[in-house]
């Protein structure tokens, strides 16, 4: 490395991981001994540490005339050449992104590359790309690489299980219409209408119209979509090679999401599946992004940028010229209402797949009036007669409810005492296996005290059920049923505490799918995704709560949440029209229920919009939350209500006010987590480009606020644009 006046020497901008509070926002100088390409990775150093960076030139933090001392600054320590620059499209999609969730782009630039990056000098990594580039020749079968689109007749797949799948007229129908138009597609189809297959063609053509094309297929959840996975893979690797398809979540390990991502960035990965993160994978000839289930709510990020993965595949789609296709059986209501008729407004085209293949039927929605049921029953007797009759026929149910453990809460009969976390503002729940408290939340456990800690009463009770508690209760009620062979009944669970294991949830699964479950018992989590083929009977147990939560999107998500459970019931042509869902519920006229006995979302979405629609609501506003921690919650609030202050008293803030609503800070609904106390405070306002400007201006007075001396007791602090939870 030259000295810094050495001649040929140049000044060179680098984006690095600063962190938001440092306020050094933009990309750092350096002296470079030659010219370097935008989005070339380099390693610099930055204080003690030497740090990964990418050249990114046009907005320095250090202004370039005035402060500038070239003696000051110092020579990048390499350059990671072997690597091919990161595209313009990438970094600009990573500007927007930073600019649009108001955090710095060095954060979510570096926050978007491998983390093995980090610690790879060129040389490692010029041999890593050369022994993926002789896997991948080594893995294509020349013999089978498509000459020219396969779309109409699509290549047996690899797995010998499935053969050319033929397409219904509604399948055929979306993928013309996504040949035809340019989308953005929202395809709305019911569970089991077919729209993995459609994700499919779309992308076996794309892929087949180009050579190097490349599409990105985003699910929830990879671990819950084995099946998904697996017919990519046996597609797409049968034409392209093994290596063809790559996966890209927070479950692979360094090494395996650093190969994943270079297979991306070469080229040599035709298809990347992934979560939400494989938004920002470099894909230098993206042709394709699918989202399939857009509507759930892990596209959005909880963390740093808070980001929502969904949103950033539209923008991305249209900055790199790529399709977009949205997939859901119970959209979004932002996605339901774009897509609604262009004359309208509607920017998405909707292709409608409302026929289920084979039965064509959806599983007849039978409510029970817990009112009407013996008090502080369970599982209701007709319920509980209908599960026995599908024990009797060798039949699978589900039953599911949200809150997993024994029982919430222990409490003593004698006092008041309940099972409250010390350090945070909920409960410590009871899991009998163990004999544990744990709380939820910051994750505190301890041994169930023998007698009651505030009256020293023995006999402390458990209050209110968990999944663990609705196992055993399933098992003393199936306790004397038969299964069609003679033997007992099979139950089993599974949840989080179940799960926790690597492997066990996919163990967990093929035993239900092999038939040696009789009743599964779960959270949410088996009613996502899973292809169960026997079940005819889904039940929820308890899904009233979300009727009359504070959280304006709660009935969205129960209405899709029910919609998805539901699905799981009759996917076999065979059991299908035995196919059932219960709901158990006090409320049984609620209009929520009406349109899901209906499976008519449509009707669901039109009375949720026209609510929100009065109220001025997402999506006919735009909102942001502003969150921050404190030592005590009058400080987290004193910090949130200062800055509002100044904001209306400051010009360039101010004046953007009168379109705009600062509502005053509260506490969050779960207002402490280990000992740390949390507020909120709401902005909205009908223009999104309003909202976004005034929070482009407020960051510099939240940064100052949080200097005050009133505020030292203020933790940190963060913005989440288009929150999810209010
Ligand atoms: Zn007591
Ligand atoms: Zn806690």
């Amino acid at each position: 490395m030259p000295p810094p006046s050495a001649p040929g020497a140049c000044l060179t901008q680098v984006l690095v991981h600063t962190p938001a509070h440092s306020q050094m926002t933009g990309a750092l100088s350096y002296w470079s001994p030659a010219p370097l390409p935008p989005g070339t990775l380099v390693r610099v150093p930055l204080g003690q540490r030497e740090l990964l960076g990418v050249v990114w030139p046009g907005e320095s933090a250090t202004p370039p005339d005035t402060a500038l001392d070239p003696a000051k600054l110092r020579p990048i320590t390499a350059a990671l050449e072997a690597l091919p620059p990161l595209s313009p499209h990438w970094r600009a999609l990573i500007s927007f992104a930073a600019g649009y969730y108001q955090r710095t782009a060095g954060e979510v630039a570096l926050a978007a590359l491998p983390p093995q990056l980090r610690d790879m000098s060129s040389v490692q990594l010029g041999r890593r790309l050369k022994k993926l580039a002789k896997a991948a020749s080594a893995s294509v079968k020349p013999e089978t690489r498509p000459t020219q689109a396969s779309d109409t007749a699509p290549a047996p797949e690899a797995t010998g299980a499935s053969q050319s799948v033929r397409l219904t007229p509604e399948q055929q129908q979306a993928i013309d219409q996504f040949h035809q138009q340019a989308g953005p597609f929202l395809l709305f189809g019911a569970t089991g209408s077919g729209k993995t297959e459609v994700f499919m063609h779309c992308t076996a053509a794309l892929l087949a119209a180009s050579s190097e094309a490349q599409a990105l297929v985003m699910v929830p959840e990879i671990n819950l979509t084995p099946q998904l996975e697996a017919r990519f893979k046996a597609r797409f690797c049968a034409l392209y090679g093994d290596d063809a398809v790559v996966s890209m979540h927070s479950g692979m390990t360094p090494a395996q999401r650093l190969n994943s991502w270079l297979a991306a960035h070469s080229g040599a990965a035709r298809v990347v599946l992934g979560t939400r993160m494989a938004v920002f994978a470099s894909m230098p000839q993206l042709r394709l992004i699918v989202v399939d289930e857009e509507h759930d709510p892990s596209y959005k990020s909880g963390e740093g940028a808070r980001y929502s993965a969904r949103d950033l595949a539209i923008y991305r789609g249209r900055l790199e010229g790529a399709k977009v296709m949205l997939g859901s059986a119970t959209p979004s209501l932002e996605s339901w209402y774009h897509s609604r008729p262009a004359a309208e407004g509607g920017r998405y085209l909707r292709l409608e797949m409302p026929s289920r293949i084979g039965s064509g039927q959806l599983p007849l929605v039978r409510r029970v009036d817990m009112n009407h049921q013996p008090k502080s029953c369970i599982i209701s007797p007709p319920l509980l007669a209908a599960m026995a009759q599908r024990i009797a026929r060798g039949e699978q149910s589900m039953v599911f409810l949200n809150r997993r453990g024994y029982a919430p809460v222990l409490q003593c009969s004698d006092c008041d005492w309940k099972s409250e976390c010390p350090h945070c503002s909920a409960y410590r729940v009871f899991h009998k296996i163990d004999r544990t408290l744990r709380c939820h939340h910051c994750g505190l456990s301890e041994r169930v005290p023998r007698a009651c800690p505030a009256c020293g009463n023995p006999d402390i009770v458990p209050l209110g059920r968990g999944t663990e508690r609705l196992e055993e209760h399933l098992a003393e009620l199936l306790a004397d049923l038969r299964r069609p062979d003679g033997e007992p009944v099979r139950i089993m669970r599974i949840d989080a505490d179940t799960t926790r294991l690597k492997g066990t949830l996919e163990s967990q699964l093929a035993q239900v799918h092999t038939g040696e479950v009789d009743v599964l018992v779960g959270t949410q989590m088996i009613a996502k995704g899973h292809d169960f083929r026997r079940i005819t009977l889904v039940a929820a147990v308890n899904p009233d709560n979300a009727l009359f939560s504070s959280d304006f999107r709660a009935p969205e998500r129960l209405f899709s949440l029910l919609m998805q459970a539901a699905g799981r019931a009759g996917r076999d042509e065979t059991v299908a029209t035995q196919s059932e869902m219960w709901l158990q519920t006090c409320q049984p006229a609620h209009p929520l229920y009406e349109a899901l006995k209906k499976h008519d979302y449509p009707a669901f979405a039109a009375s949720q919009l026209k609510e929100r629609q009065q109220a001025a609501m997402p999506p006919f506003s735009f909102q942001a939350l502003v969150r921050a921690e404190a030592r005590s919650q009058e400080a987290a609030q004193g910090f949130l209500n200062l800055a509002s202050q100044t904001a209306a008293s400051q010009s360039d803030t101010a004046a953007l006010l009168a379109h705009l609503m600062l509502y005053p800070a509260v506490p969050m609904s779960m207002a402490r987590i280990a000992n740390i106390e949390r507020a909120q405070m709401l902005v909205e306002s009908p223009s999104r480009t309003v909202l976004q400007r005034f929070l482009s201006a407020w960051q510099g007075v939240l940064h100052s606020t949080r200097s005050d001396p009133s505020c030292k007791g203020v933790i940190r602090w963060a913005i989440d644009v288009d929150p999810l939870n209010i």
